[in-house]
Formats: C-alpha cells, structure tokens, sequence
C-alpha cells in the first residue's frame, strides 16, 4: 500500500513527515530544512510561485504579493474575520459566496489556494525524499475548527493533487508523537501549543486507546510573533537612544532587517544567556550593535506568556479538572521553545518533573520534587504535530498496527560502566517507544576512547547479563573525569535499540543500531527473571562491594602518591598511622580483580576505611598541595 505522509499545515511554519522502518521522520527539503514558513510569494507578471523561506526573506520586498497567516481565512466569512484575524500587509477582499480572497495584483485567490500552495511544496519535499510519488496525506488542524474550515483544509489538499485521508486535531496529533496513546485509559493530558500567530491549550482524555478533546481554549492573536514586536520595540528604542535614527525615518528594507534580527534574537536567546545584536549600515552613516541579554528578552516576554495563562485556566475549568488530575503536561509551537516558557508553564500546573530527553541528553537535575503532571518536552515542539499526522497516517495504511502490540520491554537495557557493572539505562517492563539518555565519563587520564558495551538483563554485573554488541566512541584525550559521553537509548515501534553516543564537547558522535530487544524468547527472558531473584542478594552486595572498591583504590593510590611526596616533612608518628591505614585497606581490598574477578569482600568495612582514610589525610593534602605550589613557582623562578 502507498505510504501516507503526515502534514503539519501551520499558521506560521509548515511541515511534512513520514514513518519510514517503523520511525516517524519529518522530512528535510534540499536546503536540510524541515521546517517551512507557510509564506507564498506570488509573481503577477511570470505567474510563478515561491514558497517557504524565499517567500518569508521576501515579504519586505514584495509586500503586496507575498500572503503569509493565511490560515486564519480558511473556511472563515470575510465579516467574521474582520475584527478577530491578524492584520496583514498584502489586500484581501469578500468573495461572491462571502468567503474571503486575496487580492494580487489583478487576480485573485481563496485561501484554499494559498495553502494548496504550501501542500504542493510540501509534498514536492516528501517525493524527492522518499523518491516515490506521494499522493495520500493526513493533515492536521486546530482543534477548534469548525466543519468549514476542516472542509477547507480537505479542499486545499486536493487542489495540491492529495487525497486527504483524515483530518486530524493538532493537540491529538502532537500526543501521539509523544507516544502518550501508551498511557493507561482515562489518563489526561494537556496540551500547550504556542506557535508564532496563535496560542491553544487542549485537554485531551485517552479512552480506549484513542484521544477525545475533552476542552480547547486559545487566542488566535496571541503567539510568538507578538514577543517579537515587543523586541522589535525595544531595540528601536535602543537605537534611538544610542543616538541611532529613529526607526520611522528608517528605509522599509532596513525596518525589516531590525525585525528580523528580533526574531533572531529570541530564537537564539533559547540556548545562549546573550545576543550581540549586528546592524550595521541602518544608515549609511549608522550602524548599530549591542549585547542583548536573556533577562531583557525575558523582561519583554513576561506579559505576552502571562497571556496564555487565562486560556489554561478556562481550558481547565471546562473539562471540570485541576491542574493535579493531569497526568502530563506537553509543549508544542516553536515559541515554547523558550527557556521562560517551559518554567512559568511548569509553575501554573505544578508540574513535578521535567522529562527532557531529548538531544541534550536527561540529566538528574532537572527532575524537582512536587506532586502534578510532568511537563513532557521530549520531542521537538516544532515536529511533533506533523510527525503525529504521519503514524496516524501509518495506523491506517496498517503498517503501525502489529508493531503496537509489542509494547514493553521485556528486559532492561543498559551499558557497562566502571568495575563492570550495568547500568540501566531503560528498565524492564517501559512501554515503547521509549527515548532515555545518561552522561557518562572516563575513570583513567588521558584516555582517548570509551568502550561502549551494551547490555540486556537484570543482573548487577555485566557479565551475567546479555551482551548486545560492543562500540568505541573516540574523543579528545583529557583527565580522568572530564570527558563527558552522553548515551541515549532509543527503541523505537518495531522494537529495534538504537544507540547514540555523543561527546558532548566535540558533538562527535556515533548512532548504532542493534536489534529486536524486545522480539526475545520468552522462555530466556523467564530464567534471566528468576536468577536476579534467585542472586539478588550477592548481587547487590556485588555491586556495593565494586562501588566502595573503586572509590578506595582511587584513595589508596593518591594516599600512596602522597605519603611518597611529602614523606620528609611528615612527623614519624603521622607516617606510622598513614602507612597503617594504607596496609589495613590493601588487606580489606583482597586479591587484585584481575586476578580474581569474582572476589566480593565486605563492602561495609571497606566503605569505613574510606571515611577514616579520608578524614586522616586532609593534612597530607595540604602539605602535599603546598609542595606542588612550591615547585610551581620555584619553576618559574619566582620562589
Ligand atoms: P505555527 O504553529 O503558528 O505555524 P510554529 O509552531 O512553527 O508556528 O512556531 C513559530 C514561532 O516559534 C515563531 O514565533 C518563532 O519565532 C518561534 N520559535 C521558533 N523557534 C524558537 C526558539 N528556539 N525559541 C523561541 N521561539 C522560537
Ligand atoms: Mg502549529
């Protein structure tokens, strides 16, 4: 059967994704973007079309003819939307039957059109991709669109020459990204969506495997577009103030490069804490710059997030729930992106953790202790509505419905860390698909490459557990300590583990790709469950006893270090004792694990050897410090 594709069609942006192997992708154009401004510039003259980035970059140039927010007329009466759409620069006009067209040049175009537009480009994109005729699409919309403009939405698909096989809500589409269908039945999720023109939260109950709406609250005017004018402002003054021209003496072209600088400012606030913002030639005798901070950027912010707050609240207070019946909160639209935005989001519903797994890897934290719903930013804001259009699109070609009966996985998943030992970095029993990272770094200095062993089972050591293959991972050489390798563990529908290995310094990385770990003998998977029962008390006192040797090696031998530095400044009675505590903790580690790996000691004693060497060594550390300062600066010919 044809693939179907999965189309975000989005006030501002667009885009359009697949499921390939079991995965859903959303799909780069030429450029390597996947994201597409739902802007379409039309030529009057040659009768050409531009959409998508091109079309954005030139709306200052071609104001009149370059249509941008158009679907805030889809399917509307041009009278309704006279008070509530956003202005825009090009004309628009009533239609014969009262519907609203826009004017260029001497032609004119229904709204369906414009988007048929964005849908051609976009299914241009998934043809060149997937190098294969594209011609069925699910295609999303607010949850609050009425029947018009759903049938609108259809028409515009086939006027972009797809059949259009369902429409679905935005919100639902965004939860299945998020996998939330997993979730038990009844469980509630909220579904914050602030994109770059309009604002919508929807609260969505799974019955029975499916998601019902249960309410929807939202400003059509509200969005990131509006942070950006408020910076826009600011930097206006800014300028002025420095002595700038003011910016209603500015040329068109120049007022547009402040703009967009605004908007590059906030998307780049994001991540970094500050901004040099560049305008050079404003003028030809003026040019501007300065460092523009994430708190100013915050300071402006503040008021339009705090608009949403209302919409959250009557949402809530439709569907009769409190912020605590939530079971997750998920943010979608590019505007919650920003920093600011996830923290007051996570303030209103009191959300208790912050599951962040995605890219930067889940650290512990960011998880804070509240009762609530937990604020789910795992997939990207900007993809996961179209990348739900896609496995809905997949559930109705048939090609998601077997793999959506394997849901668990039937064993843990991990690597090998120091003394080997397993870590776990999936647990037995998560549903799938599941995305979970961990940082890990290297216990000897200078070295160059990590072994990546990976693992499947339920025992303490690595060695008792199944092995899934093996990986180095290579990086600049530094300290013990430094390095910091995040490994994130992906099993995707089908069941498949797919690794990613990141130095987090260089962003080298490695992506391998294992095997069914959960497609797994039952019977296996039985006895492996039954020997960590059988084993789970020498096994846990396996791991202590690994644990506290590691940590008292590591002493011993800078103890040893120590002792022989600084042994002629230390009085006999203190070198007695040090050497003492050194012979008593060589007993108490036993054999060397090379020789003898299966050596378990009594970790309890061990772990108060390390106490009482620690607290006896502090003056060793000094002196020893002392001593290395000393020769430093003897070194430089300053002692
Ligand atoms: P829509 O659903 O309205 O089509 P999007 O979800 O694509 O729109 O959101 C677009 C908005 O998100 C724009 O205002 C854009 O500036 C903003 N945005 C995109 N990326 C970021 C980011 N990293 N930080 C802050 N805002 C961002
Ligand atoms: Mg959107």
């Amino acid at each position: 059967m044809s693939k179907i594709v999965g189309i975000d069609l989005g006030t501002t942006n667009s885009a359009v994704a697949v499921v390939d192997s079991g995965f859903p992708i959303v799909l780069a154009d030429s450029s390597g973007n996947r994201i597409t401004p739902s802007v379409v510039h039309f030529d009057p003259e040659s009768g050409d079309v531009v959409v998508g980035e091109l079309a954005k970059r030139g709306r200052n140039v071609a104001p009149k003819t370059t249509v941008y927010s158009v679907k805030q007329y889809m399917g509307r009466r041009y009278h309704e939307c006279q008070d509530d759409a956003r202005s825009v620069d090009y004309d628009i006009k009533a239609s014969d039957k009262g519907g609203v067209e826009v004017r260029l040049g001497g032609q004119s175009r229904s709204p369906q059109h414009v988007s048929a537009e964005i849908l051609k480009h976009l299914k241009a994109v998934a043809e060149a991709g997937l190098e294969t005729e594209i011609t069925r699409a699910v295609i999303t919309v607010p949850a609050y669109f009425n029947d018009a403009q759903r049938q609108a939405t259809i028409e515009a698909g086939e006027l972009a020459g797809l059949t259009v096989e369902r429409i679905i809500n935005e919100p639902t589409a965004a939860a299945l990204a998020y996998g939330l269908d997993k979730l038990s039945d009844r469980a509630k999720v909220a579904v914050y969506d602030f994109g770059g023109g309009t604002f919508d939260l929807s609260i969505l109950e799974l019955t029975e495997g499916t998601f019902q709406v249960l309410s929807t609250n939202g400003n059509t005017r509200l969005g990131g577009d509006d942070i950006d004018q408020k910076l826009f402002e600011h930097l206006a003054g800014w300028i002025a103030d420095e002595g700038g021209p003011s910016i209603i003496d500015l040329s068109a072209e120049a007022r547009a490069r402040v703009r967009q600088v605004a908007e590059m400012a906030k998307i780049q606030l994001s991540k970094e804490e500050s901004f040099e913002v560049l305008l050079p030639f404003l003028t030809p005798e003026y040019s501007f710059s300065g460092a523009l901070s994430r708190e100013t950027l915050e300071g402006l912010a503040k008021g339009v997030v705090e608009g949403t707050r209302a919409h959250c609240r009557r949402a809530l207070e439709d569907a009769k729930l409190a912020a605590k019946d939530l079971d997750q909160v998920i943010l979608v639209g590019g505007q919650s992106r920003m920093p600011l935005v996830r923290r007051m989001v996570s303030e209103w519903f009191e959300c208790a953790e912050f599951e962040e797994t995605r890219g930067d890897l889940r650290l512990g934290e960011d998880y804070h202790e509240a009762e609530g719903p937990t604020l789910n930013v795992s997939q990207h804001p900007d993809e996961a509505v179209a990348l739900g259009a896609a496995i809905q699109g997949a559930i109705l070609t048939g090609e998601f419905k077997d793999v959506l009966l394997l849901d668990v996985t039937p064993l843990s998943l991990g690597i090998e860390t120091f003394g080997g030992l397993m870590n776990v970095i999936i647990p037995r029993n998560s549903t799938i698909p599941v995305k979970a990272g961990e940082t890990f770094t290297t216990a000897v200095d200078g070295q160059r490459e990590m072994l990546i062993h990976l693992l499947q089972g339920e025992r303490e050591k690595s060695k008792d557990n199944w092995s899934l293959g093996r990986f180095t991972l290579s990086f600049e050489k530094a300290p013990r300590g430094v390095p910091r390798v995040g490994v994130q563990f992906e099993i995707d529908v089908n069941g498949v583990l797919h690794v990613l290995a990141r130095d987090i310094k260089t962003g080298q990385e490695r992506l391998e790709r294992v095997q069914s770990v959960v497609d797994v003998d039952d019977a296996d998977v039985q006895q492996m469950v039954e020997e960590s029962v059988e084993h789970a008390f020498d096994d846990l006192a396996a791991r202590r006893w690994i644990e506290n040797r590691l940590k008292a090696k590591e002493i011993l031998v800078a103890t040893q270090q120590g002792v022989s530095l600084c042994k002629d400044e230390l009085s006999d009675e203190y070198l007695e004792e040090l050497q003492s505590a050194i012979a008593e903790m060589s007993t108490c580690l036993g054999p060397d694990p090379d020789q003898d790996p299966d050596y378990v000691g009594d970790w309890q004693r061990l772990k108060e050897l390390v106490k009482s060497m620690d607290e006896l060594t502090a003056d060793l550390a000094e002196l020893q410090m002392q001593i290395v300062m000393e020769e430093m600066l003897k070194q430089k010919g300053l002692g």
